[in-house]
């Protein structure tokens, strides 16, 4: 069996920056601040990260008490973020989750940086969810490689070692092909996130599409054995 590994911003949808306006929002209300400052790179980065950054940004305390405070407003907040911004699911994705969930021996997941109460939403909110046996999110590791590590190992425990044969990454930014190579796995970088097809192939992936919109070819990249 083959677990495919799906990162969720910039990799199978957009959302126009509604999770960036939705922190800002509840940062701002969240801590009683005039105007919060979230001018900091968000792709690819675990939400557990972000929030520490931003509360240090703010000059508030990292403590686990303000993490919690800005993890439930965020929560709270981005469903009505999401419904006003709008946003897509990139080309060829569905076709793509379509052909994979045909074949019993490929499982997906999502595996992001998002909190996996907030991933779920996105995911529902874009009709994506029934493709997907669950969802590894950044709600405990700083590093995208340690929730790489830990969501191999779970992988691993609910499938048995020797049934799961292979993991396979899927992802847009330098940060999940340095994770996909924390646990062995093949990366497949795609550039429809912010970074370029050269940044993405100086971190050495097994394969760097321009994006997903031929899902054949894509299908048979993630399928082949
Ligand atoms: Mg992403």
């Amino acid at each position: 069996m083959r677990a495919l590994l799906f990162d969720i911003d910039g990799t199978l949808l957009v959302t126009d920056d509604g999770g960036k306006a939705a922190l800002e929002a509840a940062l701002t209300d969240e801590f009683d601040l005039t105007s919060a400052d979230v001018s900091i790179s968000f792709a690819g980065r675990t939400d557990r990260s972000l929030f520490s950054e931003l509360l240090e940004r703010n000059r508030l305390s990292t403590s686990q008490r303000n993490q919690t405070r800005l993890s439930e407003r965020y929560s709270t907040y981005l469903p009505d973020v999401l419904a006003r911004r709008g946003g897509e699911v990139l080309p060829g994705v569905i076709e793509l989750l379509d052909k994979i969930v045909t074949q019993p021996d490929h499982l997906c997941y999502a595996m992001t940086g998002n909190l996996e109460e907030t991933a779920t939403h996105k995911l529902n909110h874009f009709g994506l969810s029934h493709y997907f046996q669950g969802v590894f999110g950044g709600d405990h590791d700083v590093k995208r490689e340690d929730l790489a590590r830990r969501t191999a190992a779970e992988l691993r425990n609910r499938h048995g070692e020797q049934h799961l044969t292979e993991m396979i990454v899927i992802g847009d930014t330098p940060h999940d092909i340095r994770c996909g190579h924390a646990i062995g796995a093949r990366v497949v970088a795609v550039c429809t996130g912010s970074y370029d097809r050269v940044t993405l192939e100086s971190e050495n992936p097994s394969a760097v599409c321009d994006d997903f919109a031929d899902a054949n070819a894509i299908h048979d990249l993630l399928t082949a054995t």
